[in-house]
């Protein structure tokens, strides 16, 4: 049966030179997949902007309507990490709605994966940290309100925490969140969530995995999540130039394996989304992205 990968081609809009955020990433990491698993393997699926209904599950709607009209102050622009502007705006939205699809895609076949999200730094009422809308929050609440799901894991292994996530359902004990990631790492001030674990600066492959593996069994053993949401985060690499946990390729590809092998074996269905991922160049970034998929392709 074919994988079904979520893409949209305006994940990747313009802009300004030198900005920090690899915005070419989503593109290369299409076409990527497209000339590495060929069409044959790969379901191709485009998703809609996510309604606005969808969003206001877990943002204010005071943040809804300054953001999605273009009244968000200069500071918290600058806290997001974007300027404003329409097509910015469309992109969340098409990124959101592409990770809702990548839920249902997963509820019906298993295994789904977005070729972007994971705007874990997103709360409820301001961005943060190149997050605007957190798509993990509203397609785990979109799958609860549906009723397709009662019970939902988040594996957040992005190299930052997922701040934004853990306080969006800090008082939702059906939505619970694992997040592993480098305590010196953005955001400085942690907010807790469920189940954190807090690793070193340098940590590398071995250790890293071996807490994985120590964890998640067990975790998913007493949630028994009818759906998990895993947020992939490639910016756990050694060539990352904001992660600080040193991981090498090999290391990704046995961490993603593991995730998808721990859930298939209880029958938990997977959402995955990309993650965070900061290289400046574009074809490396997107090769270590697109480790991700070409596990799940394997399976
Ligand atoms: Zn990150």
């Amino acid at each position: 049966m074919p994988l079904p990968l979520i893409h949209h081609p305006r994940y990747t809009i313009e802009l300004p030179d030198g900005h920090p955020f690899p915005m070419a990433k989503f593109q290369a990491l299409r076409d990527r997949l497209e000339t590495e698993l060929g069409d044959t393997t790969i379901d191709w699926l485009q998703p809609e902007i996510a309604p606005r209904g969808a969003l206001a599950r877990v943002h204010t709607p005071a943040y809804l309507d300054a953001f999605l009209s273009g009244q968000t102050s200069k500071a918290a622009q600058r806290r997001s990490g974007f300027q404003w502007s329409e097509a910015l705006v469309e992109r969340v939205r098409l990124e959101t709605g592409g990770t809702l699809l990548t839920v249902e895609a997963a509820l019906s076949d298993g295994l789904a994966l977005n070729t972007a999200g994971g705007t874990h730094h997103a709360h409820a009422g301001f961005a943060s940290g190149y997050c605007l809308i957190n798509d993990i929050a509203v397609a785990a609440a979109h799958a609860r309100a549906m009723g397709w799901v009662q019970r939902v894991l988040i594996i957040d292994l992005d190299v930052h925490q997922g701040d934004g996530t853990a306080a969006i359902f800090a008082d939702t004990p059906e939505v619970v969140t694992f997040s592993m990631h480098a305590g010196s790492n953005f955001p400085a001030r942690k907010t807790p969530g469920d189940h954190d674990i807090e690793l070193a600066r340098g940590t590398g492959d071995d250790a890293y995995l071996a807490t994985l593996r120590d964890a998640l069994a067990t975790l998913i053993d007493a949630v028994r999540p009818d759906l998990v949401v895993y947020d992939a985060g490639v910016d756990v690499h050694q060539a990352d130039r904001l992660g600080h946990l040193e991981l090498t390729d090999a290391g990704l590809e046995a961490r993603d394996r593991h995730v998808l092998q721990v859930c298939r074996e209880r029958a938990a269905p997977v959402a995955a989304v990309i993650g965070g991922g900061y290289d400046r160049d574009i074809t490396a970034l997107a090769d270590r992205h697109a480790i991700l998929h070409r596990t799940a392709a394997s399976l």
